[in-house]
């Protein structure tokens, strides 16, 4: 059974979907179908402008950083009995809606439990970008938003160098945007002093930026490389692992970690 009969009053649906990365041809199958059957699409104005507009659609674009506000906002079109999408770019859960919408949920009415809630997942941006450049994530690895804006930047420092002690490799969202500036320097310099004694201090790491759009590029240098202007609001950085390795070919070398590990892989700062 799908859509509700006529003259039976309309329950509200709350999906909170993921875009996928930019392109059109990543966007999954269910939530191209959830954006058909929606009456009101709710998030970040560049997410709702990669929703085809409809007549019958209303569009609820917000600024940045107002993610409660947008996820109350939709809970509470939802529990008046519309067809809400909250959208995001790649995954949902992934730094983005979801979360939002579950802490408004948690701090609202209890009638905002009993709304039919589904989260529709999304190619996320790590993953988009490990895909054109090999598989650079293909052991072990970790993802940390670089945004201090809902952490203390004390924190993002300890996850580094922790997360090079544990031979992670990493893949960095927000790296760096206008009102954080220097932020992803102190990151780099964090990272090069953690792998110093590693057994890769040199590791590739990767710049994906608009991955799937017009405007992607791919961009493959040594840690030592790495400087801060490579990276930009719209940039993922993959760091590899001490084992991640590079085949070179004509262009970009492609990237990847191995499947396995030593018995005593390399655990830089293990101390005496
Ligand atoms: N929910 C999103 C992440 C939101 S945080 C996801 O799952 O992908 C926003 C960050 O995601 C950006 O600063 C950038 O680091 C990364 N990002 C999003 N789209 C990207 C793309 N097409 N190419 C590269 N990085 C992207």
């Amino acid at each position: 059974m799908s859509g509700p009969a006529c003259d039976t009053p309309v329950r509200g649906t709350l999906t909170i979907a993921g875009l996928g990365p930019g392109g059109a041809s990543s966007v999954t199958p269910e939530v191209t179908a959830a954006l058909a059957a929606a009456t009101d699409v709710v998030g970040y104005g560049p997410y709702v402008a990669r929703v085809e507009p409809r007549a019958d659609l209303a569009r609820h674009a917000s600024d940045n950083r107002v993610e409660l506000e947008r996820a109350t906002h939709a809970l509470q079109l939802a529990e008046a009995g519309r067809r809400v999408v909250v959208v995001s770019s790649g995954d949902p859960g992934v730094f983005a809606m979801a979360s939002a919408v579950f802490e408004a949920m948690e701090a609202g009415p209890p009638a905002w439990r009993a709304l039919d809630v589904r989260v529709l997942p999304g190619i996320t941006a790590m993953l988009a970008a490990a895909a054109r450049s090999g598989a650079p994530l293909g052991h072990d690895f970790c993802a940390i938003n670089l945004s201090d804006n809902l952490k203390p930047w004390g924190l993002v420092e300890r996850r580094l160098r922790l997360a090079v002690q544990a031979d992670f490799a990493m893949a960095f969202y927000n790296p760096r945007s206008a009102t954080r500036p220097s932020g992803f320097a102190r990151a780099l310099a964090v990272l090069r002093e953690a792998c110093a004694a590693s057994a890769n201090p040199e590791r590739p790491v990767i710049f994906a930026r608009a991955v799937s759009t017009p405007e992607e590029s791919l961009r493959v240098v040594a840690l030592g490389d790495a400087r801060p202007e490579m990276a930009d609001m719209r940039t993922v950085v993959i760091v590899g692992s001490s084992l991640t390795r590079l085949i070179a070919r004509d262009g970009v070398p492609w990237v990847y970690t191995p499947r396995f590990a030593p018995a005593e892989a390399s655990c830089e700062g293990s101390g005496p």
